[in-house]
């Protein structure tokens, strides 16, 4: 399962992918982004 953002409110909000006509319980969009889980790598320098 990912974690989506509402694009209009920006309201984090858990998906169910199986889940069709998804819609952002606060502002009522239907456009999402996708949050990466681990946006921040860790990268070693050498
Ligand atoms: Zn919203």
């Amino acid at each position: 399962m990912y974690k989506y953002k509402c694009a209009v409110c920006k309201k984090p909000i858990n998906v169910d992918v199986s889940v069709v006509g998804l819609q952002c319980d606060k502002c009522g969009s239907r456009i999402f982004y996708k949050e990466r889980p681990n946006i921040t790598k860790k990268i070693r320098a050498r």
